[in-house]
């Protein structure tokens, strides 16, 4: 993104790739001897892959996952040749030979997704590599019991494959107590014993704060690099990595008892100086937000008041004195102080979703945690001091 588009967009986000890395170190020392992984889908949860994965290559990841060939496609060229980067859908039928045209390794989550790699690796005359995925206890992806059960009578199956990793995903891995864990990690051992053998992976982010039982070769991290909360109801042990903000377009000064935004959803029960921003539902700051989160002016807090609207949000700044905040100012919607899992909680979502909403008009903006430019200009609307 380049400087004009940040300097002209209504909303900018800065993504702190230093922060990104500390973040894939911190987990990797975490899983003791196991590799570490990054999940890069959905362009890396919002943030971009383009210049996540790069970044973390640069520090040394080599295995990245992605759920969509397309995604994979646009990600390799951008790697060092000996990373891998691993499809978690799989080839859709008849897709198969663009995974080996763009060197791409797919992740075999069901017998008929085996049968149609083998058959290609038939046809081509080579070995193919492979991820093969089974199901312990989601009944989302991969095979299940009775499937690979059925695999270990029939090594012909594998034929021509070479199986790189054996993997499983964890349903509730953010509850530590859940007791869904325990029994994901037993039937994972037990299903291992079935296919061939290869390497391991179980754990995402939570899953690597479950203890060493859950990290075998290799954990797929994706939420913790990027800075959510991995565990909930513990301090977040991750390094914050996103800043969020949007610029003012106008202000005015409202008597007691003006309606403000659609539906009237909110009045002013005083005289009010209304600020309003540009970011709105279209640009991923969610419209149950309206009523329940603020943003920051600096170290001021300022209440969204009313209902979020496509392109704009309403504030009520009054709490700033007058001249404090200004047309063209930025306010931050996600910082600091401004964490993101809580203003998901606030939306009745998770820091998952809101960071995968953000839409395309928001400004993507890069640094590598050595400097602190601000990305909206120079004139921030938090070196003011709040009104006594
Ligand atoms: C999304 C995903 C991950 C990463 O999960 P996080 O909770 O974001 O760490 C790992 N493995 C699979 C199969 C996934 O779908």
């Amino acid at each position: 993104m380049s400087g004009r588009d940040a300097q002209t967009a209504g909303a900018v986000l800065t993504v702190d790739l230093g922060a990104i890395v500390a973040n894939w170190r911190r987990l990797k020392s975490r899983a003791g001897g196991a590799d570490c992984a990054a999940v890069l889908k959905a362009d890396a949860y919002g943030l971009g892959a383009a210049r996540v994965g790069p970044a973390l290559a640069a520090a040394g990841c080599r295995q990245f996952f992605v759920a969509h060939l397309d995604e994979a496609i646009a990600l390799v060229p951008r790697l060092p040749r000996d990373a891998t980067v691993s499809v978690l859908h799989g080839p859709l039928p008849g897709s198969e030979a663009e995974f080996v045209a763009h060197g791409v390794r797919p992740v075999l989550n069901s017998r008929s997704q085996i049968d149609a790699w083998r058959a290609l690796a038939r046809r081509l005359g080579r070995r193919l590599a492979a991820v093969v995925q089974v199901d312990t206890g989601m009944a989302r992806l991969g095979l299940d019991a009775r499937e690979s059960d059925a695999l270990a009578d029939d090594p012909g199956a594998w034929a021509g494959l070479r199986i790189e990793l054996v993997m499983s995903h964890l349903a509730c891995a953010d509850e530590p107590a859940h007791p869904a864990n325990a029994a994901q990690l037993e039937r994972f051992v037990a299903a291992r014993r079935s296919l061939p053998q290869a390497p391991a992976s179980l754990a995402n982010s939570a899953g690597i704060f479950l203890g060493s039982d859950f990290h075998f070769d290799l954990v797929r991290p994706g939420a913790a690099l990027y800075g959510l909360a991995p565990v909930a109801g513990v301090p977040n042990p991750m390094r914050p990595v996103l800043r969020l903000q949007a610029r003012v377009i106008q202000l005015r000064d409202v008597p007691p008892d003006t309606p403000v935004g659609y539906g009237h959803a909110w009045t002013s029960p005083r005289p009010s100086r209304i600020a309003t921003a540009s970011v709105g539902y279209a640009d991923g700051w969610l419209r149950g937000l309206g009523g329940r989160a603020s943003v920051w002016a600096g170290a001021v807090e300022l209440p969204i008041v009313g209902r979020v609207s496509m392109d704009t949000v309403t504030i009520d700044a009054s709490r700033l004195p007058p001249g404090a905040l200004r047309a063209g100012d930025a306010v931050d919607l996600i910082g600091p102080r401004c964490d993101v899992d809580r203003i998901a909680a606030q939306a009745g979502t998770i820091g998952y979703e809101m960071l995968t909403r953000l839409g395309r008009r928001v400004a993507r903006v890069y640094r590598d945690g050595a400097d602190d430019e601000p990305a909206c200009g120079d004139r921030m609307a938090g070196e003011v001091p709040a009104a006594a």
